[in-house]
C-alpha cells in the first residue's frame, strides 16, 4: 500500500480542472490507483466479511454493505450530485426497487402523495399498494406542470421527466419550489434523461431516483436502480427500506454497471445525436402523427426540456395509423429488436399499447435508439415504412 499514488481521483473532482462529461464518466467512482492492484476492483462477492469483537462498519454483511455497491454508489453520486458533498447514493436491485424503497419509506398511513397519471407503467400497482397502506394518491398530468394543482397537503411529490412513453416534460424547478412551499418532498425519476442528460437535485428536488437497466448501464443486460438523494435523515430511512425488503443489487451487477458508466457519454451523445436525426426523418412522412422527441426544436416539450436538461434521451416515439401497420413495421425492421425497455446500444422498439395501461394510440411506437450507424438505422425505418406502406 505504501506505493498509493493519489491521482486516481482527481478528474472526477468537479471543483478540479477536469470537469468534461466523458472524463467524469470513464473516472466516476474509481479509487485511488494503487500499485499492482487493478484501475477498476473486480466485483467482491461476500455474504458477510470478517467481524472479530464488536459490530461497526464499513463491511458487517452483504444485505447491508458490499465494497462494489460502494464503488458504483460514488460513481453514480459523482454523476447525479457533483460537488455536492451532503449528497448521499444507495444502489437498488432494479429501478422499482429504488422507486418503491423511496415511497414506502417516506410515507405513512395518512399521508398524501402526488404521482404522474402518465409515468412508468408500474406505477398504477404501486398506487392500489400505497392506498392498500392508507396513503391518499393523486394524479395528475406530467405536461403543462399540472402536477401544481393537486399539491396542497401533499406530502411527497413524485416527478417523471421526460415522461415514459409519452416524452411529455414538466418544469421541475416550479414544481420543486411550489412543493416545498407546501412542505412537501420532491422526487424526480431520472431514468430517461440519465445523469448526463438532467441533474434533479440541482433543480431542486430531494430525490433523483432512477432505473440504471436503461440507458445508463446501456447493454441490457442488467437490472438495477438508485436513489441520490441529499437529506442525511430521509436517505437513513431510504437505507433502512433497502436492508429490510432485501432489495440489493448482486456484485456482479453492481460491477457491470460501473464498468458500463465508463462509456456513458459515449453511448449518450451517440444514441442522443441519432434519436434527433430519426426524428427529423419521420417528421417528413405522412403516415406518421403524434411524433415525439424533446430534442425537436418544434416538439411541446422543447422549450422547457432546454432549460433543464443537457441532453434530450434516446427514446423517439410515434404513431402509425393501425395497429397493424405498426406490427407490420416493427416485423419488417432488420436492425431494430422488437423488444421492451429502452437505452441500450442495440436500437429496440415496440408497439405500446400492447401491454394494456399506457394511455396510447393503438399504432403507437416507443423506439429506443441504439448505437448503430446513424445512416444505417434511418435507412432501416425508411425502408420498414416504405415496405409496409398501403
Ligand atoms: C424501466 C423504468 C422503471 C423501472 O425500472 P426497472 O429497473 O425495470 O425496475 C422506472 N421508471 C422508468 C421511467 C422506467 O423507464
Amino acid at each position: 500500500m505504501s506505493d498509493s499514488t493519489t491521482d486516481g481521483g482527481c478528474g472526477t473532482d468537479p471543483r478540479g480542472p477536469f470537469t468534461g462529461d466523458g472524463t467524469r464518466a470513464v473516472r466516476a467512482g474509481l479509487p485511488e490507483s494503487v500499485k499492482h492492484e487493478p484501475t477498476l476492483p473486480g466485483p467482491v462477492f461476500a455474504a458477510h466479511f470478517h467481524l472479530p469483537g464488536d459490530p461497526t462498519g464499513p463491511y458487517t454483511y452483504g444485505r447491508d454493505e458490499n465494497p462494489t455497491w460502494t464503488l458504483l454508489e460514488q460513481a453514480i453520486g459523482e454523476l447525479e450530485a457533483p460537488g455536492q458533498d451532503g449528497a448521499e447514493t444507495l444502489v437498488f436491485a432494479s429501478g422499482m426497487a429504488a422507486i418503491s424503497s423511496v415511497l414506502f419509506s417516506q410515507l405513512r398511513a395518512g399521508d398524501t402523495v402526488v404521482l404522474p397519471d402518465d409515468g412508468y407503467q408500474v406505477l398504477p400497482l404501486v398506487r392500489t399498494q400505497l392506498e392498500a397502506y392508507g396513503i391518499e394518491v393523486r394524479t395528475a398530468p406530467t405536461g403543462g406542470d399540472a402536477q401544481l394543482d393537486v399539491l396542497d397537503g401533499a406530502r411527497l411529490l413524485w416527478i417523471e421527466t421526460p415522461s415514459n412513453p409519452g416524452l411529455d416534460v414538466c418544469d421541475v424547478r416550479r414544481l420543486a419550489e411550489a412543493a416545498h412551499a407546501r412542505g412537501a418532498l420532491v422526487a424526480v425519476d431520472n431514468t430517461l434523461a440519465t445523469p448526463l442528460g438532467q441533474r434533479p437535485l440541482e433543480l431542486g428536488a430531494d430525490f433523483a431516483v432512477a432505473s440504471g437497466t436503461k440507458q445508463l448501464t446501456g447493454h441490457g443486460d442488467i437490472l438495477l436502480g438508485y436513489v441520490v438523494g441529499r437529506d442525511a435523515e430521509a436517505m437513513a430511512a431510504v437505507r433502512r427500506w433497502r436492508k429490510i425488503v432485501g432489495a440489493i443489487p448482486g456484485p456482479m451487477e453492481a460491477w457491470l454497471a460501473h464498468r458500463s458508466i465508463a462509456t456513458l457519454q459515449l453511448r449518450v451523445d451517440r444514441q442522443n445525436a441519432t434519436a434527433l436525426t430519426l426524428a427529423q426523418a419521420l417528421r417528413e412522412r405522412t403516415e406518421v402523427t403524434g411524433l415525439r422527441y424533446p430534442g425537436l426544436p418544434d416538439d411541446p416539450s422543447h422549450r422547457v426540456a432546454s432549460q433543464q436538461m443537457r441532453r434530450f434521451g434516446c427514446v423517439v416515439s410515434f404513431t402509425l395509423p393501425t395497429r397493424a401497420r405498426a406490427d407490420r413495421f416493427l416485423d419488417a425492421l432488420r436492425l431494430v429488436d422488437a423488444a421492451t425497455s429502452f437505452g441500450g446500444v442495440r436500437s429496440t422498439a415496440e408497439r405500446r399499447g400492447r401491454w394494456g395501461g399506457d394511455a396510447v394510440p393503438e399504432g403507437f411506437i416507443r423506439f429506443s435508439v441504439g448505437a448503430e450507424d446513424p445512416a444505417d438505422l434511418v435507412a432501416d425505418v425508411l425502408h420498414a415504412l416504405d415496405e409496409t406502406a398501403a
